[in-house]
């Protein structure tokens, strides 16, 4: 807070608040708000009936409870007081930050990232190791896909998401963030929703999973991972198309190391993408920090001049959309390491003709 001259913080929805005190606000609009000043302890005010939940504990906060007829908002700008530059949670309710705005007009805002983003963005040994968990965890569904365990010719889009949701809850995760299937022309749609369409033979299946996972009592981080296989023999233009994929996230991956620049990762794939003849066709940054949260800092991206450092967790992801066609991806979750790189998922990159 002192580096960003931030007075105080209002967490309240999203990761921020897990992230540092261990409690995880319901998404709905009764007010949440962890009040931390620089100056001062921290109070969690908090809906009396969301109150069972809070594990109390003195060194964090002071719990305030507010009952159903008082004024929460009232509440919370007694907490800031005086203070006027503040943070608040990036995915706070608009009518929360507007009714906040009003009680204290005179304050100025900012995005609670700009204080916790660089913090998030470097994981401690407890963090890596929950990532790793989930990436392991993640790993054994998507090698149920490539050796065709997952059933995918004649099924709709939507079973085929269901059943990685389900097997990603029966392997431990405590829920799915989103099970993407994107079959033939719609494997070119990044974040297609599965549907109703019928998976046919010979052609290609983005799969792209991810949930959250706890290592123990503590709170949950978050596995992402994606393989694309082909329901018969690929096509040559398909074929040739996942070599340079592969090549591309292969090189991407091993450029991964300490002090060197977010941009230069991005590069790394997108320059072997290119040569291949498909840099129009590869249309979204190559990867984004994870952690509490399926997106978070340090984003992989051109434009991001910053330096990794050991402790980032990021997605790799390269892929290639030909639109009306095919697409492909590949996806692991990797993390700098002292002297390089380590990753969080094993499942096999080559490309895996599934005939079921
Ligand atoms: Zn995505
Ligand atoms: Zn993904
Ligand atoms: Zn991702």
């Amino acid at each position: 807070m002192e580096r960003c001259a931030i007075d105080a913080c209002l967490f309240s929805l999203g990761a921020d608040l897990p992230w540092c005190s261990g409690y995880e606000a319901m998404p709905l609009e009764r007010p949440t708000v962890l009040v931390l000043p620089r100056d001062e302890e921290a109070t969690l005010v908090v809906p009396i009936l969301e109150a069972p939940r809070v594990r109390t504990d003195e060194r964090l906060f002071t719990l305030r409870s507010w009952g159903e007829t008082e004024d929460p908002i009232a509440i919370v700008a007694g907490l800031i007081g005086k203070r006027r530059s503040l943070a608040i949670s990036d995915r706070a309710h608009a009518s929360f930050l507007l009714s906040i705005q009003g009680q204290v007009p005179d304050a100025s805002f900012r995005p609670a990232s700009d204080v916790t983003g660089p913090l998030r963005a470097v994981k401690d040994a407890t963090e890596l190791a929950a990532l790793s968990a989930a990436g392991r965890t993640a790993d054994v569904v998507g090698a149920a896909l490539l050796s065709g365990e997952i059933a995918l010719i004649g099924r709709s889009e939507a079973e085929v998401a269901r059943e990685i949701s389900d097997r990603l809850v029966a392997e431990g995760h405590a829920k799915v963030n989103f099970a993407i299937v994107g079959s033939g022309p719609n494997a070119a749609s990044p974040h297609h929703i599965p549907g109703a369409r019928i998976i046919k033979k010979s052609e290609t299946v983005v799969c792209d999973f991810g949930g959250t996972f706890h290592l123990g009592d503590d709170i949950g981080y978050c596995s992402d991972t994606t393989r694309t296989v082909v329901t018969g023999p690929p096509p040559k233009e398909v074929a040739n198309a996942y070599d340079v994929l592969e090549r591309a996230h292969a090189l991407a991956v091993k450029a991964v190391s300490p002090g060197v620049s977010c941009e230069t990762i991005d590069r790394t794939g997108r320059d072997v993408i290119a040569s291949g003849g498909y840099g129009a066709n590869f249309i979204h940054r190559i990867g984004h920090g994870i952690g509490v949260e399926e997106h978070e800092d340090p984003y992989i991206v051109e434009g991001n001049a910053d330096l990794l450092v050991a402790g980032n967790a990021f997605s790799i992801e390269p892929g290639i959309y030909v639109q009306g066609s095919f697409g492909a991806r590949i996806e692991d979750i990797v993390a700098v390491t002292d002297d390089g790189v380590v990753s969080f998922n094993h499942t096999e990159r080559a490309l895996h003709v599934v005939e079921a």
